[in-house]
């Protein structure tokens, strides 16, 4: 992408409105554009940003053996009759009435939709386990849409359901996403606590909620400082080892974790005084064990073995992706501006040539570019090399190759880390390899 031509806005001035460095950011980089109260409009760079984010969720739902379907956003009001949740939902449901003055909505979650889906089909307990998840927007008319696209109206979130013959076998599948969860989280080098959690409106006995801590987050955290050292990449447990997963999930739980909602003062005394943290956290992911809430009220029941009849244990697990996006910023940034994750940066590199139109510097940005393709931006503008600098750092991306006439005639490179700041001079071919 040649900046000259790349539809890339970058904003000077700290938008007023932005409370949060992770808003001010997504705003000045270019990111999102508001287009009503919590709507966004997703511009290039964010764009990207999104769907690498939303990539690592797929690989790693699919990892634990869940399958990817697409559900419409807009359901009927009889599915959610029938769970007895659409009065209940309340005013956080945009409600709409068609044509033909059918009740409809903008779906808030899927719960119902993908019961009703499954009951369609599945006959008998051969038909479980099973796993369906989609990543698709959700509307919730919050009341105080803020912190950009963290607390939006219009959000894209991943949401699976799993389908159990049994309450053993649907523990399992919570902690098959359990680890799906902390795979996913690590991948995006963040530190997503599992916190015990309320189970709320959806209902049920069991329930984490993934926090990433930030200063800014809406949820107060009780944490066990174990959580901060953990390693969750000496995790090589199997998905299908029903015993192994078990004695991981035992084993990563028994750490004390809880959000506000949920802190238990005894359990609390009971940690070690130096290990006790106290502080604030985003929720990015939320998973729950509800039984046969949604099964029983909607009338999905299956041929069990000898005469006998199943009503499917369920579970529901939800990934804030759009949210992410946001919360990686939170996590990754300074005074200058973004600091993206190789995993999730919408380009590895940007090639600033700082003196454009200069034959020999033009000839080696080009060269370096041409190599790098899809993985860089390439800053061809003629603007000043300060300016390039700020808009570089600004945007986050993980490798500045910073190319002027000096560099060109010595056939070297200067190569900058966004997120440590170290620079080493080096030839085009290591640029290269280093970058990709
Ligand atoms: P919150 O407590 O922040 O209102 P929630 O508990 O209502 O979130 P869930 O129903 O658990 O949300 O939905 C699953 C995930 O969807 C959340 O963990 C969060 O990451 C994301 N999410 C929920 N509401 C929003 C929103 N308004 N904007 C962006 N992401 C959201
Ligand atoms: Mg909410
Ligand atoms: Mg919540
Ligand atoms: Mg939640």
């Amino acid at each position: 992408m040649r900046l000259s031509r790349a539809f890339l806005p970058t904003l000077k001035e700290t938008p007023a409105e932005a409370q949060i460095a992770s808003h001010r950011l997504m705003l000045r980089a270019g990111l999102v554009r508001q287009t009503s109260a919590g709507i966004y409009a997703w511009l290039p760079a964010g764009l990207r940003v999104l769907r690498r984010v939303e990539q690592i969720v797929r690989e790693e739902q699919d990892r634990a053996g869940a399958q990817e379907i697409l559900m419409p956003t807009i359901q009927s009001a009889e599915l959610w009759r029938e769970s007895g949740r659409y009065d209940d939902y309340g005013k956080e449901m945009l409600r709409i009435t068609d044509r033909h003055e059918r009740e409809m909505l903008f779906g808030p979650t899927n719960e119902e939709m993908v019961t009703d889906i499954f009951k369609s089909y599945a006959k008998s307990y051969r038909d479980l386990p099973r796993n369906l998840y989609h990543i698709q927007w959700k509307f919730r008319d919050e009341v105080r849409p803020r912190f950009g696209v963290m607390r939006g109206r219009e959000f894209l979130m991943k949401d699976a359901y799993s389908f159990d013959a049994t309450p053993e076998g649907a523990r399992h599948s919570y902690r098959q996403m359990f680890l799906a969860y902390l795979r996913t989280f690590q991948r995006m080098g963040l530190t997503a606590v599992p916190m015990r959690a309320d189970t709320g409106p959806i209902g049920g006995d069991l329930s984490h909620e993934f926090i990433i801590l930030a200063e800014t987050g809406e949820s107060g955290v009780f944490y066990d400082a174990t959580y901060e050292t953990t390693d969750w990449a000496g995790t090589d447990v199997a998905t299908n080892d029903v015993a192994g997963l078990e004695a991981f999930f035992n084993g990563v739980t028994s750490s004390y974790a809880a959000t506000d909602e949920m802190h238990d003062a005894a359990a609390w005394a009971a940690v070690p005084e130096a290990r006790r943290r106290e502080g604030r956290g985003i929720e990015v992911g939320h998973i729950f064990y509800f039984g046969t809430k949604y099964s029983a009220a909607m009338g999905l029941s299956l041929a069990g073995p000898e005469g006998t009849t199943i009503i499917p244990e369920m579970g529901s697990y939800g990934i804030g992706v759009s949210r992410l996006v946001g919360a990686l910023i939170e996590a990754n940034h300074d005074e200058a501006g973004i600091k993206w994750p190789d995993a999730v940066a919408p380009w590895a590199a940007a090639v600033l040539n700082l003196r454009q139109g200069d034959a020999a510097t033009d000839a080696m940005c080009e060269d370096l570019y041409a190599r790098l393709g899809d993985a860089a931006v390439y800053d061809d503008r003629g603007s000043r090399a300060g300016e390039k600098f700020a808009d570089a750092d600004l945007m986050g991306f993980p490798w500045q190759a910073i190319i002027g006439p000096r560099g060109a005639a010595a056939g070297r490179v200067e190569l900058k880390r966004r997120a440590s700041g170290e620079r080493a001079e080096v030839s085009l071919e290591d640029a290269v390899a280093r970058i990709l």
